[in-house]
């Protein structure tokens, strides 16, 4: 059974947006995190929108895109082509409608939700739908302008989650038979770019199982210790 995902993008974004790397990164994480299943990108720009295709157009064919240096043969093999998202300047409710798709079978994942995301909801709802969104530490609950709109929701335990991870682990449940219980996740890490430098992540993470490490979007460790390092430049 398949479980599509909608991201519902809610960053600024103007016309003239040039997709930030980081939200690259992010999206391109959760095609390998959902993959072979589809994820729709909604509420993008126009300008968003031919970049993310360009970039996964880009990202089956050259390996050094900035699709979060994702290389191609390591999208093919998780079955993420380009095909395998759309990008939409439309919103999740203009889909629903074009879709036919009704409320109570669309599922926001939600950290204000009363009920925790259990696999039965693979068998109940047709969409998982997720808020693209950075997030603030303390939470500013941004999450809460698509719980007004009325859907269902489910949390998927008490600390925030970056919409990659928090894909992630809603495929781990609903496709995988896990539980949130059964996951074994790391909160606030340190991501350590060497014995000196390191930032702390205000996220839950899914740990890799191999390396015992926080697993991030391809790219994101070099984007952040490029991040800190301008910001040191700026002193
Ligand atoms: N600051 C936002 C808020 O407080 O609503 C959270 C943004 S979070 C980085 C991005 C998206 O990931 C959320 O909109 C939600 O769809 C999902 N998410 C993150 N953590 C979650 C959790 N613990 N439970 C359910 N969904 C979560």
């Amino acid at each position: 059974m398949l479980f599509p995902n909608r991201i519902e993008h809610m960053e600024e974004d103007n016309a003239d947006a040039t997709f930030p790397h980081w939200i690259a990164l992010e999206y391109a994480q959760m095609l390998k995190w959902a993959a072979p299943n589809k994820v729709i990108f909604s509420s993008l720009s126009p300008a968003s929108v031919k970049s993310l295709c360009n970039r996964a157009r880009k990202a089956s064919a050259d390996s050094s895109s900035c699709f979060g240096q994702l290389a191609a043969e390591q999208l093919a093999a998780r079955g993420v082509s380009p095909d395998s998202f759309r990008a939409e300047t439309k919103s999740v409710t203009d889909l629903m409608k074009e879709e036919n798709v009704a409320l109570d079978k669309v599922c926001l994942l939600d950290p204000r939700a009363t009920g925790e995301i259990a696999p039965q909801d693979g068998k109940e709802f047709e969409w998982f739908l997720f808020g693209g969104i950075l997030g603030d530490d303390p939470p500013r609950d941004r999450t809460g302008i698509l719980r007004a709109k009325g859907f269902p929701g489910r949390h998927l335990g008490p600390i925030q989650m970056t919409t990659d991870t928090a894909l992630g682990v809603t495929s781990l449940v609903v496709q995988g038979g896990k539980t949130i219980s059964t996951i074994q996740f790391v909160d606030h890490p340190t991501i350590q770019f060497d014995e000196h430098e390191g930032v702390e992540m205000p996220f839950r993470y899914v740990v890799d199982d191999k390396s015992g490490e926080p697993i991030l979007p391809e790219g994101m460790r070099e984007h952040l210790k490029a991040d800190m390092d301008r910001g040191l430049d700026d002193f």
